[in-house]
């Protein structure tokens, strides 16, 4: 029976491209769901939007010397065209800066404040004059009172991860002007979180007990246990929806009041649009509203959101929240700021046309009950091994073999023997194998269970030998050819929410896209024929391609040299050496000098032997360059020499003096070098 369905996906937040892990844990699951629903005749809104407020925005615009609107107007644009390209089927995509969100979530602050269902509070708030300024969340550091960490964030720990208020830190900081902010009293609104712990206890802890992923569950549990607190709605911020209330003025709706909100926002949009009413999809009883989100956002979905839809009082509930845990990579926590991710954009100028590719391996490795990691090697084995070698090699015999017996034309079977019944019976049950999976967010047995039915038409394919058959049983052949182009006829079907684009791909090649033979999720169980004898099809294309070593060496190469900026951008600043009189720098002789020769010191990998101008004379110095430059790209070079520096013997060669080097993060070495001006001649000192 068709049911009402709204199915949000975490609003992505608009400083930075989106990586594998917000596809794995987010939205390639929300969109498999969505997609199989509207398979089924089910009426599905599946909505998103970008989060475009909150204060990472504002200070990456303060960095940036641009406007907050210019960072999310330049994210925005990443983010929806990615989705986009890898299919995610949104019905709407909106953005939390757009008017119809302002309004929203505004008038929806109205209302709660209206029923009372705020606390409004004075507090002492920390306070930078100089940028007159109050500082919460990002825009102070300080100590961590629970670890002793010394860039805890006004907001949270990010090292032992305690959620924190900007006046819990210790040695306060402002991030505006290294000032240290003294505290201003400031009104704000607060939600009694509290209040609302009666409500939660019986309708999750009580009430989903059993149908919520324990993750869900037991992280919603110990927020509960811990009793809940008032939390605030308002900031004292310039950057986002201005509080609609007296005493408002100068401040915003925190972003986390305002994000979830989005997502009615944004079906209203969707709902103007295509002429349809909203407010089923939001408040009636037989809506059933799904949330997918990633684990860092359990309490917002599953505590404060509902809890503002309770005090609100005229919207549902959500039926379950399937977050899911992290995706690492190559064992190790994707991180945007140590640049360890596979962007999405990169992924596919890399591995153009293949989104399915990866759609299909981060199901296959969905970190659904736990955190997991995607490894290059293991993209490349289910890619090579289960799509290239099963799914994309079972459909590329079919039509070839199709086109080479009978010019494409579906053949009229005869007789079917026991095996040719077990295999159409076993097709007639995926559709519910998998629906089963996808119905209790188990996405990665879903994905199992699609190829598993490739592994069957190949397997039948493999052992019914048609092209051993047709040299002397033409009928027999028929019956086989017949067999197998009805699993492929119901993969073009069933692979559609996992692999979009291979579907519509293989629906063309079958010549599917016509009512007359193309079928729904539940035909695939019910017709009696998918395909119908003599139905024309089209002819082979390849739909996966192998994934050679040297493409995944190229990848790992990519991870290594971030590891390594990485690693040189931790390395630790050499503490500042004794102090010494200005006598003794003046017995140092530096000077502007000219390598005039080259060579490589025989048997070294370091040393370059130099012939170098000094002004007073040409003399030989040895210097560690040679694995940072060849000798052609260090002649005529001008260089900073200490000509002073005792004379020693290295290799047998005497070095009389040492070019001064530094060094980039990467290990790189670099000649401090005088200004390249033609007026600075060798000899001429350095003091
Ligand atoms: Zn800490």
């Amino acid at each position: 029976m068709s049911k009402r369905y709204t199915i949000t996906t975490a609003l992505p937040y608009t400083n930075g491209p989106i990586h594998i892990g917000h596809l794995a844990g987010v939205y390639v699951p929300a969109d498999i769901y969505a997609r199989y629903l509207r398979l089924t005749g089910n009426d599905v809104v599946l909505i998103g939007g970008s989060d475009e407020h909150g204060v990472p925005i504002t200070i990456k615009a303060k960095n940036e010397g641009v406007t907050p609107q210019d960072i999310v107007d330049k994210y925005h644009a990443i983010i929806k065209k990615s989705f986009e390209d890898f299919g995610i089927s949104f019905d709407n995509y909106s953005r939390t800066s757009a008017p119809i969100h302002h309004k929203t979530a505004s008038e929806f602050f109205k209302t709660l404040n209206e029923k009372g269902e705020f606390i409004e509070e004075i507090t002492e708030q920390l306070y930078d004059a100089e940028a007159n300024q109050f500082l919460a969340d990002r825009f102070v550091t300080g100590t961590c009172p629970k670890c002793g960490n010394e860039e805890a964030y006004g907001d949270q720990c990010e090292k032992c991860g305690t959620s924190l208020n900007a006046t819990d830190l210790i040695n306060p900081k402002s991030t505006l002007t290294g000032n240290t902010p003294t505290l201003k009293e400031t009104k704000h609104w607060f939600l009694p979180l509290n209040k609302h712990e009666d409500f939660l206890k019986k309708w999750i802890l009580e009430g989903h007990k059993k149908d919520w992923k324990p993750n869900v569950y037991g992280q919603v549990k110990s927020w509960i246990d811990d009793g809940l607190r008032p939390r605030a709605v308002t900031r004292d911020l310039d950057w986002g929806i201005p509080v609609p209330a007296e005493g408002g003025e100068g401040k915003v709706l925190y972003v986390w009041f305002d994000a979830p909100i989005g997502y009615i926002s944004s079906t209203i949009e969707w709902a103007e649009r295509e002429g349809k009413d909203w407010e089923p999809y939001w408040k009636d009883e037989n809506t059933k509203l799904i949330h997918f989100i990633g684990k860092d956002n359990i309490v917002f979905h599953c505590i404060i959101f509902p809890s503002m839809l309770k005090a609100e009082g005229s919207y549902i509930l959500p039926e379950n929240v399937p977050a899911n845990e992290f995706l690492n990579l190559e064992g190790n926590k994707l991180s945007t700021s140590k640049n360890w991710a596979v962007w999405l954009p990169e992924y596919l100028e890399e591995f153009p046309d293949q989104q399915d590719v990866l759609r299909y391996v981060l199901t296959a490795n969905a970190p659904e009950t736990k955190d997991n990691d995607f490894t290059w090697k293991d993209f490349q084995a289910r890619n090579n091994n289960e799509l290239v070698a099963i799914f994309g090699n079972f459909i590329n015999r079919v039509v070839v073999l199709t086109n080479k017996y009978y010019d494409g034309v579906v053949p009229e079977p005869s007789d079917f023997t026991d095996v040719d019944l077990e295999t159409l019976a076993a097709v007639k049950a995926y559709p519910n194998v998998i629906a089963s999976s996808i119905e209790r967010y188990r996405f990665r047995e879903a994905g199992q269970e699609l190829m598993n039915l490739a592994r069957l038409g190949n397997k039948y394919l493999a052992d019914a030998e048609p092209w051993k058959v047709i040299k002397e049983d033409e009928a027999r052949t028929k019956t086989i050819m017949y067999v197998a182009l009805q699993i492929a006829s119901a993969l073009a079907t069933l692979s559609e929410p996992f692999l979009p684009f291979t579907s519509t791909k293989l629906k063309g090649i079958l010549n599917v896209s016509s009512s007359a033979v193309e079928n729904s999720w539940n035909d695939v169980s019910e017709k009696e024929v998918l395909l119908p004898a003599n139905h024309q099809i089209g002819k082979a294309e390849l739909l996966f391609s192998k994934i050679e070593d040297k493409t995944i060496q190229e990848q790992l190469n990519k991870l290594e040299a971030s590891k390594k900026a990485n690693e040189a951008a931790n390395k630790a600043i050499e503490p500042q050496k004794d102090t010494i009189t200005f006598e003794d720098f003046t017995k140092l002789d530096i000077r502007v000098g000219t390598i005039l020769e080259a060579e490589k010191m025989p048997k070294t990998k370091k040393l370059l032997v130099l012939k170098v101008d000094t002004g007073i004379d040409t003399r030989t110095i040895v210097s560690g360059i040679a694995e940072s430059f060849s000798p052609e790209e260090v002649v005529g070079k001008k260089v900073t020499v200490l000509v002073n520096l005792a004379p020693r013997k290295l290799r047998g060669v005497e070095s009389q003096g040492m070019i001064l080097m530094t060094e980039t993060p990467e290990g790189k070495l670099v000649f401090v070098n005088p200004d390249e001006s033609d007026d600075v001649k060798a000899g001429s000192q350095i003091s």
